[in-house]
């Protein structure tokens, strides 16, 4: 309700659905030896699973696309036998993966389009309400908490132009990052779902070139106390 009184958009249906389940850790210790995230491509859709509950469980979330599943419920339950047909064929830790849940859930994605501002008058948002995005980097939450940290930051030290001035500092500390992760979430649909071909080769070529945290400094080494105390000088 508070967005509405800065922006008229509605949510648009992505064309993608995920599936997610719990996997008790022990009927999958293929994906347990070594715990870190694991991400399997493929055309149209992709399966991402990482353990949760320091180890004891295996979370996943596995995408398809579709034309008619628009249900925006958390709780919604999912067909698991629709969801291990959408994935025959795939790689076998895949497939046990989702063999070995009980049950699924199912959420349609929708995404906005970035805002051009944060605030108006004495009101502003933050998190999803500022910039829901697609989980395609796994950062609603984590900007979220970015922003609360600028905005915090900001409205402890107003400065002499008040309010006003305070919103206008964390809209722009925060807006042009929150955008780029929004776009980004929504190129990676993309990526991750290339036909097999000549660009889904450069894909898992560069994947495999620079694995792990080095190519993403930019979005997990963000130091948000920095960039707030850094926009007052
Ligand atoms: C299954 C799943 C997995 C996810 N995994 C990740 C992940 O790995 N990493 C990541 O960064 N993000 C992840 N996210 C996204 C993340 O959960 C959201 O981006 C994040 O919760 C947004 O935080 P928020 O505070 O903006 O909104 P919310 O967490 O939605 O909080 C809003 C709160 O406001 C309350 N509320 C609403 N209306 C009112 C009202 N009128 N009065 C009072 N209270 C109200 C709601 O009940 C709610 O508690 C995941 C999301 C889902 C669904």
């Amino acid at each position: 309700m508070t967005r509405e009184r800065i922006a008229a958009d509605r949510p648009r249906y992505s064309g993608q659905t995920i599936y997610r389940g719990l996997v008790p850790a022990d009927r999958v210790p293929h994906l347990t030896a070594d715990p870190r995230v694991r991400l399997w491509f493929g055309p149209d859709q992709h399966c991402v699973c990482y353990p949760v509950s320091s180890g004891r469980q295996i979370s996943f979330g596995a995408t398809v696309s579709s034309s008619h599943w628009r249900e925006e419920s958390w709780t919604a339950p999912g067909d698991h036998a629709e969801l291990a047909a959408a994935y025959t064929g795939w790689h076998p830790d895949v497939t046990r993966l989702i063999a070995a849940a009980d049950a699924v859930g199912r959420w349609a994605l929708h995404d906005r389009d970035s805002l051009g501002r944060l605030s108006t008058g004495r009101v502003t948002v933050i998190g999803d309400a500022a910039h829901p995005m697609l989980p395609f980097q796994a950062q609603g939450a984590n900007q979220a908490i970015e922003d609360a940290v600028v905005l915090a930051s900001c409205l402890a030290g107003p400065g002499p132009d008040g309010l006003g001035a305070a919103l206008r500092r964390y809209e722009r500390i925060r807006l042009p990052r929150t955008t780029r992760i929004q776009q980004q979430s929504r190129a990676n649909a993309t990526t991750f779902h290339l036909a097999d071909g000549a660009e889904q080769r450069r894909r898992d070529a560069s994947a495999q070139a620079t694995s792990g945290l080095d190519r993403h400094e930019w979005l997990f080494g963000y130091d948000a106390e920095q960039a707030a105390t850094s926009s007052r000088s």
